[in-house]
């Protein structure tokens, strides 16, 4: 049985956690957040909550669609029957996915909920430290420190944050280092009456929008009339430093284009690392000998099922390993 620290309670950390569990070994996630899920998270306001990072899931690898009926069973997601579009700069074209749109009910932060349960977990614990001594690794957290000893430790953390921790002698930092993301600006946008919008979600190319939602028409959600706005990937980059309430002003501007009517209540959020360029489809790394590994979207696809996959990997390599 190997003890196995791991930096992360994102998604990808909870399908290696998980696996490693399922295989007797013992894994102890640490997660710098109070909540589960990382990227696929839920923000409370005084208006109701706004699902906004993640929007849904969609479940193509036969494995990860095995969590996915899981997690249904449990309650945990639902699928989003809304009507969905694009919009081109002049038209809305209906999108029909073949896909099944997944949702966590009744928030999506319920999925890393009910991924979570019988894993031990430390929340609120920042690693600021991991550390190799005779009898194991050793990490430090921002609350305690000198926690350990473990076998191995994984991290899951977006790559600059992975890269901050990894030690310059095992390879797996340099390609923390080179791992790409998309920031995206969110704005969260509370309204007094509903828009009168045909759809519940659209894509937007050619606009400063990528996507906009009703985020009160997912299933098992609140009432009130609550929109989701993202910014597109290439302008969030390009604006990243902006003030929140310039992001703000040019987010809605942008939306005023489908609706004249005025939010009562705006949250903004600036994602640093939001969207990871596509991977090369390793998947997951490990060094053997220094007892590492490294997982996430980014050695994957970058999505929920792409980190799903990539810290089930990094459990399958561990456990060839040990
Ligand atoms: C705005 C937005 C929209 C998206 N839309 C979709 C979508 O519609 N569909 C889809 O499938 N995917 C979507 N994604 C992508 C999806 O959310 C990610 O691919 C996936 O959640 C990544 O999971 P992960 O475990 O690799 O990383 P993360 O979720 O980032 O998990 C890493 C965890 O590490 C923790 N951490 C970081 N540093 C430390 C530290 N020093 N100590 C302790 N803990 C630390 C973080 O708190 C986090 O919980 C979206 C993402 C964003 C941001």
């Amino acid at each position: 049985m190997a003890s196995v620290a791991i930096i992360g309670a994102g998604i990808s950390g909870l399908a290696c956690a998980k696996t490693l569990s399922e295989n007797g070994h013992a894994p102890t996630l640490f997660d710098k957040s109070r909540g589960f899920g990382g990227r696929l998270c839920t923000k409370r306001t005084a208006l109701g909550r706004f699902d906004h990072g993640a929007q849904y899931i969609t479940a193509r690898d036969p494995r990860f669609d095995t969590v996915v009926q899981q997690l249904r069973a449990a309650d945990a997601v639902a699928a989003w029957d809304g009507r969905f579009g694009l919009f081109d700069g002049c038209d809305f074209q209906d999108t029909n996915l073949t896909t099944t749109r997944w949702v966590g009910t009744p928030r999506m932060s319920a999925i890393g909920r009910a991924l979570s349960v019988g894993l031990p977990c430390h929340l609120s614990h920042r690693i600021v430290a991991i550390r190799k001594q005779n009898d194991g690794w050793y990490l430090d957290a921002d609350v305690e420190s000198n926690l350990g000893p473990f076998d191995m430790v994984v991290v899951t953390c977006p790559g600059p944050q992975a890269a901050a921790l990894l030690p310059s002698y095992s390879f797996l930092r340099e390609v923390a280092d080179h791992l790409e993301y998309f920031p995206c600006w969110a704005a969260m946008c509370a309204y007094s009456e509903t828009l009168k919008i045909d759809y519940d979600g659209f894509h937007l190319n050619k606009s400063l929008l990528s996507w906009a939602c009703r985020d009160n028409s997912k299933p098992g959600r609140e009432p009130g009339e609550r929109w989701v706005l993202h910014a597109d990937p290439d302008w969030s980059r390009d604006n990243l430093e902006l003030n929140a309430a310039d992001a703000e002003r040019l987010i809605l501007d942008s939306f005023h284009e489908f609706s004249e009517s005025k939010p009562s209540q705006v949250y903004v959020h600036r994602w640093r690392y939001a969207l990871s360029v596509e991977g090369d489809g390793q998947a997951a790394l490990f060094d053997e000998q220094a007892g590492l590994g490294l997982c996430g979207d980014a050695l994957s696809t970058p999505k929920v099922e792409g980190a799903w996959l990539s810290g089930h990997k990094m459990a399958e390599l561990l456990m060839t390993a040990i």
